[in-house]
């Protein structure tokens, strides 16, 4: 049956939401990205800081070596949004999964 525009099943919402960058879902989340030495960096939004150490790499990962902590899209949506992974993997889909907003043309 086809399942196109609905909602995916809890599994397939972590697969899915996998493939969002999480450059572009921090964006998403109000955090501003320069780029440099070929990655991204950014405040980490975890905690506060002055020096950008949150770096975002070309996998679509997220990495902050202050507070050490990192992954894909849904923990990182779920890191600032204090939320369990399958909220915000359900929240994440709602806001760009289903219309692949990160999708680059
Ligand atoms: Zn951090």
């Amino acid at each position: 049956m086809e399942n196109h525009g609905q909602h995916p099943n809890r599994m397939d919402l972590f697969t899915q939401c996998r493939n969002i960058p999480a450059d572009m879902a921090a964006r998403a989340l109000g955090v501003f990205i320069h780029h440099g030495g070929g990655r991204g960096w950014a405040l980490c939004p975890l905690h506060e800081e002055h020096k950008a150490s949150m770096m975002f790499d070309k996998a679509g990962r997220w990495h902050c070596f202050s507070c050490g902590r990192g992954g894909d899209a849904v923990d990182l949506w779920a890191a600032v949004k204090g939320m369990a992974p399958a909220d915000a993997a359900a929240e994440l889909w709602e806001k760009m999964g289903r219309a692949k907003t990160w999708e680059r043309k």
